[in-house]
């Protein structure tokens, strides 16, 4: 569903993406961890071209999506993206915040976007918030909203970038929840995220990323129990 064939990055001379090859099959969860300033969010923002590429290719569901011709809208309709920042729109309402994008760019009618974003508010626990707004919300009840913004769309993958390091600390759990119920339902997905707790129950492969390389790359009893690498035992280690 997503592929990562010899990608690299520069700002300017920073060589932030070196040599990235992945592949992310339909389903599966993968957990990117890594160092504060390795690449993570500057690798999961490539995916929906947040970021250009200056080497290699990245497909999602066979689309190139650095190729020029590649209708970066169409793209970025079909892969969610949850920030970090919660990054609702603050003079909308929670429902409103969801039903934007359907009708936008999908012409769906208020009506039946007000169904679709009421269900999605269902799943993610927020049906009776549809009529806040963000800054009557908590962070977690925010970003469970974002994420059923990003569902909104009916997107083939969901992007997650540290989706819970902005939270309260009793938040985090409730966002965690929704995430992994989302996995349950097949979405493949790309997370950014230090929640170790998260990667070993959800995820089918942690990938461990420094200095803008895939180090290691493995499921997460394997990569928890018995790192190969220095760099990601001395990650590991620091977590604890
Ligand atoms: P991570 O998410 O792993 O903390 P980032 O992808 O944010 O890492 O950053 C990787 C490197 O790229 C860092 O050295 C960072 O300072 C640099 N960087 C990130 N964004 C930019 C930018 N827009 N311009 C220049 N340098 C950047
Ligand atoms: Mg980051």
């Amino acid at each position: 569903m997503i592929r990562f064939e010899n990608v690299h990055k520069w700002f300017k001379d920073l060589h932030v993406i070196n040599g990235v090859n992945l592949d992310i099959a339909k389903g599966e969860v993968v957990v990117v961890c890594g160092p504060s300033g390795s690449g993570k969010s500057t690798l999961i923002r490539t995916v929906n071209q947040l970021e250009s590429i200056q080497e290699g290719n990245i497909y999602v569901d066979g689309v190139c999506v650095n190729d020029h011709k590649t209708n970066l809208n169409k793209l970025r309709a079909e892969v969610g993206f949850v920030f970090q920042s919660f990054n609702l729109y603050p003079h909308l309402t929670a429902i409103e915040n969801i039903m934007l994008s359907p009708m936008k760019v999908k012409n769906m009618s208020s009506a039946e976007a007000k169904t679709l974003g009421m269900s999605l508010l269902e799943k993610v626990g927020l049906a009776h918030k549809a009529e806040s707004y963000p800054s009557q919300l908590s962070g977690g009840q925010q970003q469970r909203v974002a994420i059923a913004r990003g569902l909104a769309m009916q997107p083939k993958v969901m992007l997650f970038d540290e989706p819970t390091s902005a939270l309260d600390p009793e938040m985090v759990g409730e966002v965690l929840k929704v995430m992994k119920d989302l996995a349950m339902t097949g979405m493949t997905m790309m997370c950014v995220t230090h929640e170790m707790g998260f990667a070993r129950e959800v995820a089918d492969r942690v990938v461990f990323v420094d200095q803008g390389e895939i180090i290691e790359a493995a499921k997460p009893e394997e990569f928890f129990t018995n790192p190969k690498h220095d760099r990601a035992k001395q990650f590991l280690s620091q977590l604890r």
